[in-house]
């Protein structure tokens, strides 16, 4: 077996999108690593497609926004969710959305979401993590398993193809290697909550005049009810030619040889026509959550830590969130300025947003299947009306919380994270169809248009950001200082506008490189290294209470 003599800083398992965002960010922050992927990065049946408002903001960071502006999927094509017993039978509601390019950025952010099919975006995120210097990336290779001692990880992995093996010592080793995580297995971290919601089946067809089939025109979700209630979804995955069908199934697993599929598609379209399917997926729909994302040296992210229900498009958003959070401490330690603390607050902070979002999105799974049956749906009686209409009203309205979902993507926070120092202030609701922006500590430093047409984001991402509200430089210098005496970088911006200022409530609010506030306060505080340190993982922050739970204990089984 080959041993390199190399020690590599950080080894990534698996080049999903979780992984290459990750070597991307290290990467953008000047840190080696090296990702290994089993699979030649070719996609079998893309998954995701909502890339989140969040994660355009870091894709702003990285400068990959035009990337994805310019992906394949139209920006014109109308994004609708309809729900109707067939598309050339009854329509019972719908949700109207422009097409991703028509639709402006909403007044919180300077980005709006976008549609870009994990066939599109993966390629993106892969491009970005390729062009950094530091970045090694290596197709066809398996993690088959480590070892960690105090200061080090060693890796055996082998090469897909030869099945060579060799033994690679890494500082620290994070696994973004999907649900089956071996990764998280070799730590022996448990999965809480529900291991089955739904057997379900996608197929993806080829239909290039599906549209010319039927008089609903275009829409990016269309969701089949029958008389037995919600039983299926079509969705345009590349506002083209392919859609992704789903049968939604129950706990029961079932499966379906290709005949029952394509009857099950014209029963959906609501006619028998001609189309091609590429591929067909049966997947098993789960709500669990990694009771925590460390073990020693190793950490989980993506769905190696958390797996939801694809419904509310938060799964891959997550784990994006989560590598931002991991990536700035990993390479703060590595460059020697993180503290002892400063890795378990990764743990900390993102596990209960892990808990947070696998619940909201089995929540909207439930309303999407909330529909009663109702025998005389597809009646063309008065009476099949007035049910059809009855049930396109309720349905309409439950669905709202799952296609506005400002709040979830925005409006996550650290709450007693032992590295934000909290000023007390109470914190604004957690909903997911609102957001309220706020710079109160924990909370993502909200946005605004600076004078010179740059957001108060751009000032963020790779070091800490003390901003300074109508102050003069000098008062900053203490806290510059503690932070010069401790290697923290962190760089000095003082904002006139008053509309920011009020927006920010304090005249100092010091910003983390994730671009979540870390501390607020009216003045400089006379302790400013105790400040420093606790911010940088190397001291407890006296402010927060005792009781402060580590980690969410709460029971996320949301059952159907
Ligand atoms: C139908 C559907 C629609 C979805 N839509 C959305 C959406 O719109 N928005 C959204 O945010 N999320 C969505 N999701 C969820 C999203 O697809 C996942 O959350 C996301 O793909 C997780 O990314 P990941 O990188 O963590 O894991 P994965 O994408 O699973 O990648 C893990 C990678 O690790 C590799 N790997 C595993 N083990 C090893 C090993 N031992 N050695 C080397 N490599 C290894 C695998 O080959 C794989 O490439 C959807 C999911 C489904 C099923």
């Amino acid at each position: 077996m080959q041993v390199t003599g190399k020690i590599e800083p950080v080894l990534i398992i698996g080049g999903g999108p979780v992984g290459l965002a990750l070597a991307g960010d290290l990467g953008w922050r000047g840190i080696s690593c090296l990702l290994i992927e089993q699979s030649d990065g070719s996609i079998y049946q893309p998954r995701m497609d909502l890339v989140g408002i969040r994660t355009m903001e870091f894709c702003r960071r990285w400068g990959i926004v035009g990337d994805v502006e310019a992906s394949p999927y139209p920006r014109d094509y109308a994004q609708d969710n309809v729900y109707l017993t067939s598309m050339t039978g009854y329509e019972l509601g719908r949700e109207r959305f422009p097409g991703i390019g028509q639709a402006p950025p909403p007044k919180e952010s300077p980005q709006r979401r976008e549609r870009c099919p994990q066939n599109m975006f993966d390629p993106i995120l892969r491009k970005f993590a390729a062009s950094q210097k530091t970045v090694a990336l290596r197709h066809r290779t398996r993690l088959v398993s480590f070892t960690q001692s105090a200061d080090q990880v060693m890796a055996t992995l082998e090469n897909a193809d030869t099945g060579a093996r060799e033994e690679i010592v890494a500082r620290y080793i994070v696994g973004c290697d999907g649900a089956r995580s071996l990764v998280r297995e070799t730590l022996g971290i448990p999965m809480q909550g529900n291991p089955v919601l739904t057997f379900t089946t996608n197929a993806i067809f080829r239909c290039p005049h599906l549209l010319s089939l039927h008089d609903k025109g275009k829409a990016y979700r269309h969701i089949f009810i029958g008389p037995e209630g919600t039983w299926s979804t079509i969705v345009a995955i590349n506002g083209r030619d392919q859609w992704r069908f789903s049968i939604i199934g129950g706990s029961q697993q079932r499966e379906y040889n290709t005949d029952e599929i394509k009857t099950a598609i014209r029963r959906a379209v609501g006619c028998d026509f001609e189309f091609e399917i590429l591929s067909v997926l049966p997947w098993v729909r789960r709500e669990l959550v990694a009771e925590r994302l460390r073990g020693g040296r190793a950490f989980i992210a993506g769905d190696a830590a958390h797996v939801m229900s694809p419904t509310g498009g938060f799964g891959m958003n997550t784990g994006i969130q989560d590598i931002v959070d991991l990536s700035w401490k990993l390479a703060a330690v590595l460059e020697g300025w993180g503290g002892d603390g400063l890795l378990d607050s990764y743990s900390n902070e993102r596990q209960p947003i892990g808990i947070r979002n696998v619940t909201e999105a089995s929540g909207n799974l439930r309303r999407m299947l909330s529909v009663t049956p109702h025998p005389d749906l597809l009646d063309d009686t008065p009476q099949g009306a007035a049910t059809r209409q009855q049930v396109g009203r309720e349905f309409t309205e439950t669905m709202r919380r799952e296609w506005f979902t400002l709040g979830a993507h925005l409006g996550y926070r650290y709450e007693h994270s032992p590295i934000c120092w909290p000023d007390g202030s109470k914190a604004p609701p957690d909903q997911p169809s609102s957001y309220v922006p706020t710079a109160r500590p924990g909370h993502r430093a909200p946005h605004a248009w600076l004078a010179d047409e740059r957001s108060t984001l751009d000032l963020f991402g790779r070091g800490f950001a003390l901003l300074g509200f109508g102050t003069d430089v000098a008062a900053t210098a203490p806290l510059l200082e503690a932070a010069r005496r401790r290697n923290v970088p962190v760089t000095f911006t003082a904002i006139a506008e008053p509309a920011i200022a009020a927006l920010y409530e304090r005249r100092f609010v010091l910003v983390r490189p994730d671009g979540h506030v870390a501390w607020r306060g009216d003045h400089i505080p006379q302790d400013a290294l105790r400040l420093i340190d606790v911010v940088r993982g190397a001291a407890p922050c006296p402010e927060q209470t005792a009781s402060a739970p580590t980690v969410r204990e709460e029971n996320i089984s949301a059952t159907l």
